[in-house]
C-alpha cells in the first residue's frame, strides 16, 4: 500500500542488479526505513527495524561493530538504509563474487535524484567486496 503522505514515505529506494555473464541474473529492490509519520514511537520503531536488519546480514553487523571514522559521522542508523536489503540478499554459498550494479535514489520532498551510498553503505559495500562476495559498481553516472 502507498502511503499517501510523502513524508512518511521512504527517503530512498535503492535497485541492485545482478549480472552474470552479460546477463540479469536478478533484480533486488530495497527502501529505506520508515514506519509512519516520524513520532517519538515511531523513531523507535525505525531503530527497532534497523537493529533487525543488522542482525540478519553478516557483513552489516560486522561493520557496526567495527565502525571507520568516517562511518561514525553519518547520522543514519545502521541497517535504515534502502541498499541494506539488497546486500542482505548477497550472503549465502556462492562460489564466486556476485557482480553487483546499484542505484539508490532520493525521494523526499517530492523530487528524483541520484545518490551515492552514504559512509555507512560504503563501508559495508567495501567490506563485501573485501570478503569476496560481491563486486559493486554504481550506477549515478546514468541519467533518470
Ligand atoms: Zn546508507
Amino acid at each position: 500500500m502507498m502511503e499517501l503522505n510523502v513524508l512518511n514515505r521512504p527517503s530512498t529506494v535503492n535497485l541492485m542488479i545482478s549480472v552474470e555473464k552479460e546477463k540479469i541474473i536478478r533484480i533486488m529492490f530495497g527502501a529505506s526505513v520508515r514506519s509512519g509519520e516520524l513520532t517519538s514511537i515511531t523513531t523507535l520503531t525505525n531503530l527497532d527495524i534497523a537493529t533487525e536488519r543488522v542482525k540478519a546480514i553478516p557483513a552489516l553487523e560486522q561493520c557496526s561493530q567495527n565502525p571507520q571514522r568516517r562511518s561514525s559521522f553519518c547520522t543514519n542508523n545502521w541497517g535504515h538504509c534502502s541498499e541494506s536489503i539488497p546486500l542482505g540478499a548477497m550472503h549465502g554459498t556462492r562460489k564466486r563474487p556476485a557482480t553487483l550494479y546499484c542505484r539508490t535514489i532520493y525521494l523526499k520532498f517530492g523530487a528524483m535524484s541520484v545518490i551515492p551510498p552514504c559512509a555507512k553503505c560504503s563501508q559495508v559495500m567495501s567490506s563485501m567486496m573485501d570478503m569476496g562476495i560481491v563486486t559493486i559498481y554504481q550506477l549515478q553516472s546514468i541519467q533518470l
